[in-house]
């Protein structure tokens, strides 16, 4: 199970801060998925040694590259700098030639703990959406969440009921409090980073359901992806959802948009879940497949063929 999500998206400004911490690091330069990487990672620091590190980045590589298609960008430069303890601590994505995600992990981390590890993923996801903005940093943040919990089930690194059972958890916590003023301007935690995953859960239901389960949020985001070229542009988060929507014949993230930028929209996510056969007791989640919309939820967490 994840913990508190929270990252950092940020821009060139940090970089100066980050080139300093790289100074201990052995590096090594390698070609993965076409992907050219460099990744600052040094071994004594670590309990394991390397090679459980270099396997994580190698599997969360592959993860990103197989939800999108292809890897966002074609180049890569990671760090991953030790802290004291076990586990994966958190992350930082820049949009700097081509991408830089500086990664901080426990010198104790063990493999089993790097196997359930969503901060890479998330990090590397950023890497595939133009910066929208800091008002719109709830659709990064977003769909980071969200794209996680369904890529690594569709790459069979989490199971569809962990990631259910994650959501039905954490989406309330996006839900409007008191006094929202909808996901553009509610700055909060909850609704930046759950609010914002609840937006793309939503969407990709709708693109679904409107397009007979032929398209869903995945494929509007392969085509920001390439059309765009990742994070190292900036794009107003109009011509990222105008752009998707193209992709899926559709104009359900506009219209979602539309709805709940300024809007405090409070969904009825239990009916949704048990619309898609996701039903929980309390301490478990089963999945029943006569549900009217479960057809919905096997297609979204079914792997796509890649696509170029
Ligand atoms: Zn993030």
């Amino acid at each position: 199970m994840s913990g508190f999500k929270a990252c950092l998206i940020t821009t060139l400004l940090l970089f100066a801060s980050a080139q300093a911490c790289a100074d201990e690091s052995s590096t090594r330069q390698l070609s993965l998925d076409g992907v050219s990487l460099r990744i600052e990672l040094a071994d004594s620091k670590f309990r394991g040694g390397a090679e459980p590190l270099l396997e994580w980045i190698k599997r969360s590589l592959g993860i990103v590259t197989a939800y999108y298609g292809n890897f966002p960008t074609s180049s890569l430069r990671i760090q991953v700098v030790p802290e004291d303890g076990g586990g994966v601590h958190g992350g930082k994505t820049w949009g700097y030639r081509g991408g830089f995600i500086r990664v901080q992990a426990g010198r104790d981390v063990t493999a089993a703990q790097l196997l359930d590890d969503w901060v890479l993923v998330h990090e590397m996801t950023h890497l595939a959406l133009p910066d929208v903005g800091d008002d719109q940093s709830w659709f990064s943040e977003g769909l980071a969440v969200y794209v996680e919990g369904i890529s690594r089930e569709q790459a069979g690194n989490r199971t569809q009921q962990d990631v259910f059972a994650e959501q039905m958890k954490q989406m309330p916590r996006g839900m409007p409090q008191d006094g929202d003023r909808g996901l553009d301007h509610t700055h909060t935690w909850g609704r930046t980073y759950w609010g914002g995953a609840m937006f793309c859960f939503l969407a990709d239901v709708e693109i679904h359901r409107r397009t007979g389960n032929r398209f869903g949020l995945q494929d509007a985001m392969r085509a920001v992806a390439k059309a765009s070229g990742g994070l190292s542009v900036d794009w107003p988060i109009t011509r990222v959802l105008a752009t998707g929507d193209a992709a899926t014949g559709t104009k359900v993230l506009e219209d979602l948009y539309a709805q709940m930028k300024d809007s405090p929209v409070t969904p009825d996510l239990r009916d949704l879940w048990t619309k898609l056969g996701v039903v929980s007791d309390g301490s478990t989640v089963m999945l029943h497949d006569e549900a009217p919309l479960a057809d919905i939820r096997r297609a979204i967490m079914q792997p796509r063929a890649n696509k170029t």
